[in-house]
């Protein structure tokens, strides 16, 4: 969560490009806002224990809901509560990273009805838990992460081309091809940053 904050804000000024192209602009400073608040609850004291996994991606997703806004708030936060009920460990496992991609996807999509090829954080999402499904045999966290990380940023690239049927930036038609969606991009940078994380290359 604090490299997903860290890299998100240093990819704000992008992010907000990309929705301005396709959207209204606050992508960008949507995300920073709330993953800078999920950061910043982790260390609060007062607030629920966070020492599972699941723990954490709870308070996280509360957070992403009640401080993002947008579409990408309640996307973001279902995949996180999603995720969050299936692992109450202290510790990541290759199964378990699966488990809570698999969760998240069908969060996103129980939420937002998209499937990929529409333009959105789906396509990132699904190949993303797709691979790491693949890469679960590995055994190793950062091997399934990397996977799913490499499938989000294609998938991501892969929207630019498209033309939006879901979202804000279905509202532009055909003319909402050219640009990659903003959602997908963020979800790579933030599952890029899982990677970061996992294999300790993070401050
Ligand atoms: P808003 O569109 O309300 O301004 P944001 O700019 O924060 O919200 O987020 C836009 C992103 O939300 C899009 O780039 C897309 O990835 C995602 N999104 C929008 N609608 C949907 C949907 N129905 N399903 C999945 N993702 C969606
Ligand atoms: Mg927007």
């Amino acid at each position: 969560m604090q490299t997903a904050a860290t890299d998100v804000r240093a990819a704000r000024d992008e992010l907000t490009e990309l929705d301005r192209r396709v959207g209204d602009g606050d992508h960008g400073v949507n995300m920073d806002r709330g993953l800078s608040a999920v950061v910043e609850r982790l260390d609060d004291p007062a607030l629920p224990p966070r020492e599972t996994v699941g723990q954490v991606l709870r308070l996280a997703a509360t957070t992403l809901m009640s401080t993002v806004g947008g579409a990408a708030g309640p996307l973001y936060g279902t995949a996180l509560l999603r995720a969050s009920k299936v692992t109450d460990r202290p510790d990541l496992s290759a199964s378990g990273v699966v488990s809570m991609m698999e969760a998240a996807v069908e969060g996103i999509v129980a939420r937002g009805h998209a499937s990929v090829g529409e333009k959105t954080m789906v396509d990132a999402w699904q190949p993303a838990a797709e691979a790491a499904e693949r890469a679960e045999d590995a055994e190793d966290v950062a091997d399934v992460l990397r996977a799913a990380a490499e499938a989000a940023a294609a998938g991501a690239e892969a929207t630019v081309p498209l033309v939006a049927t879901k979202g804000r930036a279905s509202y532009l038609a055909e003319r909402s091809a050219g640009t990659q969606d903003p959602g997908a991009r963020s979800s790579a940078i933030i599952l890029a940053a899982a990677v970061t994380a996992a294999e300790g290359r993070d401050a």
